[in-house]
């Protein structure tokens, strides 16, 4: 009987990781790693800078797509300053199925924490899917506080003309938040969290 369990448990584990590939086999999606170069974004609580933690999640994320047959646009694949403009025409000029923007979130006062994510007021609904999708994900992964899914005027959110979603990881102005983003296992567990919700969204 034991045996029969497992084989059935494996022949599911199959037939997901199946589907999964199948879903982003070809599908085209663009990833947004927020700031870099002279634009560091917000200064960590424990010194961590946050174009550091998103070009990392960010390259994460890219290898576990390609790997799934998703074709992958980086708007920047390194420490360079990319402006706002040229990160979506980078996306609209690939005709990125999707625009996944990576930011970590900062505030004045270091008890602020959680996690949020952001699609455009004006937005498909895809955005608002995807958006929900990469929250949910993020929030079930990580174990933070769920500030919620919400609407807001960002630039890349905006003028991209694709479903399009931007996640605040945790906030980097909070102690502890800062040490989590600070290991690397946890910046893992951020792109595996993205990389199944683009599987939900693709499914
Ligand atoms: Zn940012």
């Amino acid at each position: 009987m034991k045996k029969i369990v497992a084989l059935l448990a494996l022949f599911v584990a199959i037939s997901f990781l199946g589907n999964a590939t199948a879903n982003v086999s070809g599908m085209i999606v663009c990833i947004d790693a927020g700031h870099g170069g002279s634009d560091s974004g917000a200064v960590g609580a424990c010194g961590l800078l946050e174009k550091d933690v998103n070009l990392d999640v960010a390259m994460r994320l890219k290898n576990r797509l390609e790997r799934s047959g998703a074709r992958v646009v980086m708007t920047r694949d390194g420490d360079y300053y990319v402006s706002l403009e040229e990160r979506c025409a980078i996306a609209n000029n690939a005709g990125a199925d999707i625009f996944i923007s990576i930011h970590c979130n900062s505030y004045s006062s270091p008890d602020a924490n959680g996690i949020e994510t952001y699609w455009y007021t004006y937005g498909s609904s895809n955005s608002e899917i995807l958006a929900s999708e990469i929250q949910y994900s993020l929030v079930s992964a990580l174990g933070l506080r769920d500030r919620g899914v919400k609407q807001s005027g960002f630039y890349v959110l905006k003028n991209t003309a694709m479903p399009a979603a931007l996640a605040e990881l945790a906030f980097i102005s909070n102690p502890n938040e800062c040490d989590m983003l600070s290991d690397p296992g946890a910046r893992d567990a951020c792109a595996e969290a993205i990389f199944r919700a683009v599987l939900n969204y693709a499914g």
